[in-house]
């Protein structure tokens, strides 16, 4: 297949952005002769969050996907238990439950944001449940945080947040990814920080610290026979390869380091778009997620609402026309060709809805106040204002 060049006017949907010493700490690995996982750019960087959000361990993985499947590995997850996801997510979300053999119970997205609305997830419980994710879209929390949690904790059940898309986003000035037990958070091109691909598993519960090392390192004692805990390096427990290289790691550490710049510069193009877009808000044309009070975004994800499936598709096109690469997500996992067979059968009428009308703008470090008005002209003449 012979791609067509772009024009040179595109605005695509994402552009990594270079901190800047990430070839300078790639090169630092390199001459350190050590490029396998856990060297010093993986713990750098695990110190450097577990600081951060005071958790009681981080593991840095290959991607965001590979901490979920940590996490069910980690709460031995078995054929049978019933595990609660929100349909309106990434595959991953619910995947990683799934390869356990876990059945997923798919729930709806609130009536005024893509989150999972907790009011319903009581009545998705029965004994066999084990755990309930919790995805925060664009990285924004439920205000029904405290509700789910209670609930968890009141029929025994874990907590896994699928923190992906929510790095530096706050509850009440908790960060998030420390409230479940176990929380995954994503560095994938996409995302606010980035890796090229990278996760990492937020262990909150201490009593899984000691295993997660375990599975994170092919079901070997690696790490604590490396610390002297152990008279022999042996497989002791079911693992994989979870461990990200150090060359993905010194990556990090560039980004990590300029976090708060990287997240200011966010906040600036999020709220110029949010800004500019009110107008179309106020006159009924859109509809812009609500943000809460108790919460602090990280500006992850700028997305509005069309009036439906069609109206979304002619503004994507009309913006492709434009030169501008906007994109929709995501096709409800409760009717994917994948699932679909395997659902009980409710239908989830948000989260389909958000599937039909959410449209995600560019939103990147590196986007310029003239492509940004680009944007925002062209949505404006499309809904003719
Ligand atoms: C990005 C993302 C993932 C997967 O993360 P990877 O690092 O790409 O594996 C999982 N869940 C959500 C909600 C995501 O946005």
């Amino acid at each position: 297949m012979i791609a067509t060049p772009l024009p040179p006017d595109f605005i695509p949907f994402n552009r990594p952005h270079l901190a800047g010493p990430e070839l300078e700490y790639i090169r630092q690995a390199v001459a350190a002769g050590k490029l396998s996982g856990n060297g010093e750019f993986t713990q750098r960087c695990q110190q450097f969050l577990e600081q951060r959000y005071g958790l009681a361990k981080a593991l840095l993985t290959t991607s965001g996907t590979d901490a979920l499947e940590m996490a069910a590995l980690l709460l031995n997850i078995q054929p049978g238990d019933e595990v609660i996801v929100p349909s309106y997510t990434f595959t991953s979300t619910a995947n990683a439950f799934v390869l356990r053999g876990a059945r997923i119970v798919f729930a709806d997205s609130q009536p005024n944001h893509p989150n999972m609305d907790v009011r319903t997830v009581a009545a998705l419980l029965t004994p066999r449940t084990r755990a309930i994710v919790l995805v925060h879209y664009g990285g924004q929390v439920s205000e029904h945080l405290p509700d789910v949690l209670a609930l968890a904790h009141r029929h025994g059940l874990w907590v896994v947040e699928d923190a992906a898309q929510a790095i530096e986003a706050r509850y009440q000035g908790q960060p998030l990814g420390t409230f479940g037990q176990l929380a995954a958070f994503s560095f994938h091109e996409t995302k606010n920080i980035s890796a090229g691909e990278g996760g990492l598993l937020a262990i909150n519960d201490p009593a899984l610290m000691a295993r997660a090392e375990i599975i994170w390192e092919k079901g070997t004692n690696r790490a604590a026979f490396h610390r002297g805990e152990a008279a022999r390096y042996e497989w002791v427990d079911v693992g994989s390869s979870f461990l990200a290289s150090e060359l993905n790691a010194a990556y990090l550490w560039a980004q990590l380091q300029s976090i708060e710049a990287i997240q200011q510069q966010r906040r600036q193009l999020w709220e110029y778009y949010a800004m500019a877009l009110e107008p179309l808000a106020a006159s009924g044309a859109i509809r812009l997620l609500p943000q809460l009070p108790q919460a602090q975004p990280n500006w992850h994800v700028f997305a509005l609402l069309c009036a439906d499936e069609a109206e979304r598709d002619a503004l994507l096109q009309h913006l492709r026309q434009c030169h501008i690469l906007a994109v929709f997500h995501y096709l409800p996992l409760h009717q994917s060709p994948y699932y679909a067979p395997l659902h009980d059968g409710r239908p989830l009428p948000h989260a389909e809805r958000y599937a039909r009308t959410l449209v995600r703008l560019p939103l990147f470090h590196d986007l310029t106040r003239e492509q940004q008005n680009r944007v925002i002209a062209a949505i404006q003449a499309f809904y003719h204002q």
